[in-house]
């Protein structure tokens, strides 16, 4: 993968595809920025540097439409006020208009264009698209991880187009860190997988098997396995499809030596509610026929606390329970607590992971917190992300 300090940059027109796809509110106001936060150390690098920057990105899903809720022009204000530095945007992602103010940017100066999917080729991955998008550019930099997994015209059809592609510091970062992840095995290597559904994570566990030392499963995911084992589960979510893919899982794990772990005990109640009646579910104890397994209980709390004091690595993906509802958030808590509280490198990626993170306040005690949750889980799973193949 080429990166973008180890070419010239000076007085050349850079386009940098971002990923700023920020929430906001009815008001277009941004309820958090830190995608764009994330972005800045390309940004800045490119202004120090005496690029001549052009900065692109999607935001939502507008369907190849202009959408006026999905602009990217609150984006620009937050980047002026970060940058403390004007932002030029530019209402069109092509055209004479765009053309001109491309040419027009003096080195250090900066310009956003609007949202990439207001045109239809962009996730179509149209080529008239992409080179109308490479015109007058002489470096293309992909600073979007969380947008690599995909074929769009932004990420993968422009490298062809451009006379140099490389990966930007945000890009970089989070491949040096899943690289740790999913290359050779290593030692103490302890991988936390959970959220609601055991088929997202499948392909992550089988690639992962022989190398982590060990797996602690909880959330949803972990009763499938436990119903593969022929444990009780009451009304848990279940992927009976997923049984005997569970079983080979526990099978394999067990030739290779890795400890793969599952819940002991449950925190479990009758419906996902706040204030319901809970059950705490003692190891050796069956969840009730009418309730759900919704958190772990204390004593899976301790076993894992105890592996994850003694990794080297550790990689976080998926919740231990319904963190969402404060009944349900005690086993979440206390695990992104514990990987907080250990010098091992930490690795969090997925939405739900990195909001329990910042609902426990302990985000910065995380080495690398990823910005993409659908692409980080597909790299995980050995998968080669078609934006970084692109920049090989
Ligand atoms: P995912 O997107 O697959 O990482 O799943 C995240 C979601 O899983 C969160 O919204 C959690 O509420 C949900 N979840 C976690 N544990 C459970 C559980 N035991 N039963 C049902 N849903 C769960």
């Amino acid at each position: 993968m080429k990166y973008l300090k180890d070419i010239k940059a000076k007085d050349e027109c850079v386009l940098v595809r971002n990923d700023f796809n920020v929430p906001l509110n009815q008001k277009r106001e941004i309820l958090d920025d830190t995608r764009i936060r994330a972005s800045l150390p390309t940004i800045e690098y490119l202004i120090e540097t005496g690029a001549r920057i052009v900065l692109c990105s999607h935001l939502g899903r507008p369907q190849g439409e202009f959408k006026p809720e999905f602009s990217l022009k609150p984006v620009a204000h937050r980047l002026s006020e970060l940058l403390d530095r004007p932002v030029q945007f530019e209402a069109e992602i092509t055209g004479e208009k765009v053309d001109a103010a491309k040419a027009s940017l003096k080195p250090g100066e900066i310009l956003l264009l609007e949202n990439l999917r207001f045109h239809p080729g962009e996730t179509g991955n149209d080529p008239d698209f992409a080179r109308d998008l490479a015109r007058g550019i002489d470096v293309y930099v992909n600073n979007a991880f969380g947008t690599s997994h995909r074929d769009h015209a932004s990420i993968t059809g422009i490298t062809r187009l451009v006379p140099v592609a490389v990966a930007g510091l945000l890009l970089k970062k989070e491949v040096d860190y899943l690289s740790l992840a999913v290359e050779k095995p290593s030692e103490n290597y302890v991988l936390i997988l959970g959220g609601a559904k055991v088929s997202d994570k499948i392909p992550v566990i089988n690639n992962l098997l022989d190398r982590a030392t060990t797996i602690l499963i909880g959330g949803g995911m972990a009763y499938t396995f436990l119903k593969a084992q022929g444990v009780k589960v009451g009304m848990s979510k279940v992927e009976d499809a997923y049984l005997p893919m569970c079983r080979e899982i526990m099978e394999k794990a067990k030739k290779s030596g890795c400890k793969l772990m599952l819940p002991v005990d449950h925190v479990a109640a009758v419906k996902i509610e706040a204030n319901v009646t809970i059950r705490m579910v003692e190891k050796g104890k069956e969840i009730p026929e009418d309730m759900m397994g919704l958190d772990i209980g204390y004593e899976t709390v301790e076993r894992y606390m105890a592996e994850i004091r003694r990794a080297a690595l550790i990689v976080w993906n998926g919740p231990m329970g319904v963190f969402e509802v404060d009944d349900f958030s005690g086993g979440t808590m206390a695990i992104a607590k514990a990987i907080a509280d250990v010098s091992a490198t930490s690795i969090v990626g997925g939405g739900d992971s990195v909001a329990a993170l910042i609902k426990a306040g302990v985000s910065a005690n995380i080495s690398h917190i990823s910005t993409g949750g659908g692409a980080s889980l597909e790299f995980l799973s050995g998968k080669i992300l078609p934006g970084i193949e692109a920049l090989s």
